[in-house]
């Protein structure tokens, strides 16, 4: 047999390396950025056409190439950072592998203007699928100028599958907020499209934040401050009421580098743990220091994963300085959560409406009389729930799935006994526990319904149903609301805005981040916070996506359903408890909330007189 083995062409290595490095047209963003910052530049320009599908140019003032380099630096593990294996232990660059690029030549077609500053005279370089077409002298400023236009162009398959030009827009945006966040010292424009989105001035981390995201968060923010010998911690946190749904404003940076570290998020969660109510996520901006030698960033192709020599020991620092700097704002310690009975007899009192921190709630509204009046009577409970439409309906996620697997099983043996309780006695009994569980007998002891997740149950069908086009009832606002949105939650409102309308939102834009609301879904009672509303949607949204990995419409009825539906704290009278059991089991899934986590529970007699043997 003759050899078979044969050594790559560099243009199928590079497109291959080009696999990991390079995803997405922000993973190109992040690389060239990363680089200017690494020839020392203090003002970066980022422009970008169609999502960085058609062009992502980077302009920066820094050390500029040579010549020859300018043609060297398209090779692969070409690099001017490291020479030997042991550099690889004290990396000060966020560069080192010499492969961004190669990789991006391999993908795209580039041009390239450089000139260092001693140099009379540039150099301009065109590169076609990893091959120089050309290199001439060029006139230019001193610095590099470098274009890469139809990423992906020659690799069909990767091409289709990147996503709409405005949710690659929003992964650029992120890579550009990390960078922007990491380096208050250079100074940033970004445009899209021709239009500047982004000037930022040099300045402080406090300002660059601000300028971010916004003035209000100048009140937003505590320092955090702690230096040990082998580790400084600096940077801010957001104040705990502040917290939000997602993880979306976590920084961590190690030497000026954002990293990912789910460990070291939970150090940062449990100095905040018992301030902050569950399933809710602290904000910061923290920035380690430590010797380079400490750590290694070459654990992945991003350069976003990082190895400590001593991970806990960090972990304890970075838990320990945020505890303090809690305590030393008066933030901390001893607000408690765990007061259920307290928040109970604030809602308890008729006089006062409930307030949970920052959501207006109208203690008139009955949520359920939308529902009620569209019960049918409760005469075909069982007929309706059909294992084969509950399929077709709910093309949920595999663990979801799953569930509902064992919920057709269960429905059969609950909602009889649930026909029968009412035929028995035509009088409902029902009793709420805490302001959170509903007790109701049944013909074969207690049913438990957690209220909350029955609500959203209840209205994720519904919105299910409208969204298929059955009735999108809507509820025209008397005065036409006006929000305004960050810049990921606008990216992310245009993407799902068709959705959101069919549910019963009457929702324009009026300017860059500004829209007009003029109706919203029938059932929402809402005073004065939209604004609120509409970002807890989007903020579900996103979490959703990244746990779930739901499709976009169940994505938006799931979200929509969760901030809609009454929360646990909230009393209810023995009517409204009723309607919401009734809508309950006219539902084709009653056991499980959207989320696939169960709704109800029976104890059964056997059960309890087993209790008092
Ligand atoms: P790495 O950053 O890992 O060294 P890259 O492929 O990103 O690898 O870049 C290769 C080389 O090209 C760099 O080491 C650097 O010498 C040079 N280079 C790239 N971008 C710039 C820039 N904006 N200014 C000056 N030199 C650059
Ligand atoms: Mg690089």
């Amino acid at each position: 047999m003759s050899d078979v083995i044969k050594l790559l062409p560099d243009s199928v290595a590079n497109q291959i390396a080009a696999g990991e490095v390079i995803q997405r047209p922000a993973s190109a963003v992040k690389e060239l950025l990363e680089n200017s910052i690494d020839a020392g530049a203090d003002h970066i320009r980022l422009i970008i056409k169609d999502g960085g599908k058609t062009l992502i140019q980077v302009t920066d003032n820094g050390s500029g190439m040579t010549e020859s380099d300018a043609g060297l630096c398209f090779d692969r593990h070409a690099t001017s950072k490291i020479t030997r294996a042991a550099d690889l232990f004290a990396i000060h660059t966020m560069g080192f592998r010499g492969e961004a690029l190669a990789s991006i030549a391999a993908i795209s077609k580039i041009e390239l203007k450089t000139r260092t500053s001693e140099a009379d005279v540039g150099t301009i370089v065109f590169v076609d699928a990893s091959n120089i077409q050309s290199q001439e002298p060029c006139p230019c400023p001193a610095g590099t100028n470098i274009s890469v236009k139809n990423l992906f162009y020659n690799t069909p398959a990767r091409r289709n599958f990147l996503k709409s030009d405005n949710v690659e827009k929003r992964h650029i945006l992120t890579e550009f907020q990390r960078v922007a966040i990491a380096r208050p010292d250079i100074s940033f424009q970004f445009f899209q499209n021709d239009q500047l989105t982004h000037q930022l001035d040099k300045g402080n981390l406090k300002q660059r934040i601000t300028s971010l995201f916004g003035s209000n968060y100048n009140q937003r923010l505590i320092p955090v401050e702690e230096e040990t010998q082998l580790l400084k911690v600096s940077g801010f946190t957001a104040k705990p009421e502040y917290s939000k749904k997602t993880r979306g404003e976590q920084f961590f940076f190690v030497n000026q580098r954002f990293i990912r570290s789910p460990y070291l998020n939970h150090a940062v969660e449990q100095a905040f743990e018992e301030l902050i109510p569950e399933d809710t996520f602290p904000g910061f901006f923290l920035f380690l220091e430590t010797d380079p030698e400490q750590i290694d960033v070459n654990v992945h192709p991003t350069k976003t994963e990082i190895k400590f020599q001593d991970e806990r020991f960090v972990y304890q620092v970075i838990k320990s300085a945020v505890k303090r700097s809690l305590g030393k704002h008066n933030v901390s310690p001893t607000l408690d959560f765990e007061q259920e009975s307290a928040f109970d007899n604030i809602i308890t009192d008729k006089n006062r409406p409930v307030r949970p921190p920052g959501v207006h709630v109208n203690p008139d509204y009955n949520p359920f009389q939308q529902e009620k009046s569209s019960y049918q009577g409760g005469k075909s409970l069982t007929g309706r729930i059909n294992p084969k439409q509950w399929e077709q309906l709910f093309p949920g996620p595999e663990e979801v799935r799953e569930v509902t697997g064992q919920t057709n099983e269960k429905q059969t043996i609950i909602s009889p006994d649930w026909e029968e309780r009412k035929q028995d006695n035509g009088q409902k009994k029902f009793f709420q526990l805490h302001n959170r569980f509903i007790l109701t007998p049944v013909k074969s002891g207690m049913m438990v319904i957690d209220q909350q997740r029955a609500h959203e149950r209840v209205l994720f069908e519904k919105y299910t149903d409208s969204i298929a086009g059955k009735s999108a009832g809507s509820q025209q606002l008397l005065f036409p609301e006006n929000i305004r949105l960050n810049e990921q939650e606008t990216e992310m409102l245009k993407e799902i805005i068709e959705d959101i309308r069919q549910l019963g939102f009457e929702i324009n834009p009026i300017g860059k981040s500004t829209f007009v609301i003029n109706a919203v879904p029938a059932g929402i009672s809402e005073e004065g916070s939209l604004q609120e509303c509409v970002e807890e949607i989007l903020e579900n949204i996103q979490k959703n996506r990244l746990e779930l990995k739901d499709d976009k419409k169940t994505n938006v009825i799931r979200s929509l359903a969760k901030r809609l539906a009454v929360k646990h704290g909230k009393a209810l009278t023995e009517e409204e408890m009723s309607a919401l059991a009734d809508s309950l089991f006219a539902c084709r899934a009653p056991e499980y909330s959207p989320a696939g986590k169960p709704v109800l529970s029976i104890i059964s007699l056997e059960e309890l007189s087993d209790r008092f043997k």
